[in-house]
């Protein structure tokens, strides 16, 4: 009954490494294969954390290689877009999010935070500031002792990053475990996390495809943390039933009719 490994799928649009030779140079097969390599390189170090089998999905497959029965057998998502949200299909997107609400987790990455995806399981615009202007990034672990902080300093640094600063229009995180600072001096709450339904879901900032950030150790740590812990703990579909009592209901005088109205009035003692 208890699973015995994690299948993570890292899904990525794909396009910017394919059209910018900076980009390119970064992440020759795509930002989603460094992730997926990553995955498989970091030794888990959570309690009772489990081995991942990783695989990756990209927008121009077929049901941009999410189909029912990928997600189906996935037990943690990867989201990375950027430029091509609008392309996903919505019959996907309530795929995912369905499945999210069975147990499945999800991990939203940078600029994830406009996806469809992210943006209907959070029900918020997930708006925020940005600034492109190659800024050192300071991200404090702000929740030392949550499962996502394992291995980490009080805080860890990318020398390059994009700026992204508050507000972000997203609703009160369960847990906010990251907070960064940027050189421009904007703060951002870089690290939060939810549970929708049965599944869990974290936010998590950096990777702006123009600098190497997803080879960074301390990233690449916080990945293979965030994933142990969104995994599903249970798998429920979603059911609205009509149930039988559990005990023996005793007769009643009243007479309602469907809508609830009294019948026969008069007779009512
Ligand atoms: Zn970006």
């Amino acid at each position: 009954m208890f699973a015995s490994k994690i299948s993570v799928i890292v899904w990525n649009e794909y396009l910017h490494e394919r059209e910018d030779a900076g980009v390119r140079a970064i992440y020759p097969d795509g930002l989603h294969a460094v992730i997926a390599d990553a995955l498989r390189a970091t030794p888990a170090i959570q309690r009772g954390a489990l081995p991942l089998e990783v695989g990756t999905a990209t927008l121009d497959q077929p049901e941009h290689g999410l189909s029912e029965e990928r997600v189906a057998g996935c037990d943690v998502l990867v989201w990375w877009g950027h430029k091509a949200h609008h392309q996903v299909s919505d019959s996907v997107v309530e795929r995912v999010q369905r499945r999210v609400l069975e147990g499945m987790g999800l991990v939203v990455l940078h600029s994830g935070h406009f996806s469809k995806v992210f943006r209907r399981l959070m029900g918020t615009n997930c708006s925020l500031k940005w600034r492109e202007a190659d800024e050192r990034e300071r991200i404090w672990v702000v929740e030392p002792s949550h499962p996502i902080a394992a291995g980490l300093g009080e805080y860890f640094e990318l020398p390059y990053e994009e700026m992204y600063g508050e507000r972000f229009d997203i609703p009160p995180p369960d847990s906010t475990v990251f907070i960064s600072w940027f050189e421009g001096g904007e703060v951002f709450r870089s690290g939060c996390c939810w549970q929708r339904g049965h599944g869990r879901i974290f936010y998590f900032r950096p990777g702006h495809e123009a600098y190497p950030t997803y080879h960074d150790a301390n990233v690449q740590r916080v990945l293979a943390n965030a994933v142990q812990w969104a995994a599903p703990r249970v798998t429920i579909a979603d059911r609205c039933p009509m149930v039988a009592p559990l005990e023996t209901l005793s007769d009643k005088h009243r007479v309602f009719s469907k809508a609830g109205v009294l019948q026969g009035q008069g007779d009512i003692e």
